[in-house]
């Protein structure tokens, strides 16, 4: 049985040490890092889940072993992620510094994907509540892309093989998480990490872990995530996704941005200068607030135009509706400072 191996990658720029896991001796590796953005923490907690899976043995962990060695970065912004920020303690978007490497963490990253060499990478995300799977109702509680090497978001071989093992993920996963399932945009950045070891000739899939149904703590997704990742490994130890064909990659649905948190339907009722059967829509910005995750209501910033469905709706006409309205936190003083 296969002990995890640790070691310190280097330190953030605050100095914390940024632990590197090591498991598994099998031929194919496999390179994970998640929490590139510090306030992005479902996938690390996935990435946990996993390898305490893979430390008590048995017969999956047996055959994985043989086959994979996983590389696996849990947080790689240790910094933002006390802050609860996306950026680094120097406010850098960790993710549009891959070209230039400005920053120890970028650097730490390209250390080590150039010292392990990897033959798969995943790049392990949240994504916000707004997503929703194509023109449907239903949030992305996963979301994934095999990013672009170049403007004209061309399909080599490294790129089929991660639209290959996407298209074996979510085949595994319909059935638990029907219709729950996009795909991210593939507008090539070459500041991105995903894009630049796509470039480097490395097979590079996106992970992103986004909503479910009454989960903004997202104990759900993290589960969704873990077998995502049983899923993938699964498939690369053996070979299978190589036989999918790539129009499966292509007929998973895009993500929308059709979502917003929350749906107040007859507004007037909190606030009297509001025409009758105002609908207002509601978006939670996370904050850290005395060392709690708080869920601020605001209006949402792509505007209203947008938004067609909603997580949850309230009725401000109904009693129930003015109750839960009242219990929230910021709500109702939100909603009464509208000037129509
Ligand atoms: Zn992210």
């Amino acid at each position: 049985m296969d002990f995890i191996r640790m070691h310190i990658g280097g330190q953030s720029v605050q100095g914390r040490p940024i632990p590197i896991l090591d498991w598994g001796h099998g031929p194919s590796r496999v390179m994970m890092w998640s929490q590139m953005h510090g306030n992005e923490a479902t996938t690390t907690k996935a990435l946990l889940d996993l390898i305490n899976e893979l430390g008590k043995g048995g017969a999956r962990a047996s055959a994985l072993e043989a086959s994979v060695t996983l590389r696996i970065i849990p947080q790689l912004n240790p910094d933002g992620a006390q802050a609860y920020t996306r950026v680094n303690a120097n406010g850098i978007d960790l993710n549009r510094d891959a070209k230039e490497k400005t920053q120890p963490e970028s650097r730490i990253l390209r250390e080590q994907y150039e010292g392990f060499a990897p033959h798969f990478c995943f790049n392990l995300h949240d994504q916000r509540t707004i997503y929703n799977v194509g023109e449907t109702a239903t949030p992305a509680t996963l979301s994934f892309l095999a990013p672009s090497m170049d403007a004209g978001r061309s399909v080599p071989p490294q790129r089929q093989e991660a639209m290959q093992l996407i298209a074996a993920m979510a085949a595994d996963l319909k059935p638990a998480l029907p219709g729950g399932i996009g795909r991210y945009d593939d507008g090539f950045n070459p500041n991105c990490v995903g894009d630049q070891f796509q470039m480097a000739g490395t097979p590079t899939l996106l992970f992103e872990a986004g909503h479910y149904p009454g989960d903004y703590q997202r104990e759900e997704t993290r589960y969704y995530v873990y077998a995502a990742l049983v899923s993938a490994l699964y498939h690369i130890s053996q070979g299978t996704h190589r036989k999918v064909p790539l129009e499966s990659y292509a007929a998973i649905p895009e993500n929308g941005k059709l979502m917003v948190d929350l749906l107040v339907k007859h507004a007037e009722a909190c606030n009297p200068a509001l025409a009758r059967g105002t609908s207002l829509a509601i978006q939670y910005r996370e904050a850290l607030q005395a060392g709690r995750i708080a869920f601020i209501p605001e209006w949402p910033e792509e505007g209203l135009t947008l938004a067609r469905f909603a997580h949850e709706t309230l009725d401000a006409a109904t009693p129930q509706g003015r109750k839960a309205l009242n219990s929230r936190s910021g709500l109702l003083s939100l909603i009464q400072g509208v000037q129509p």
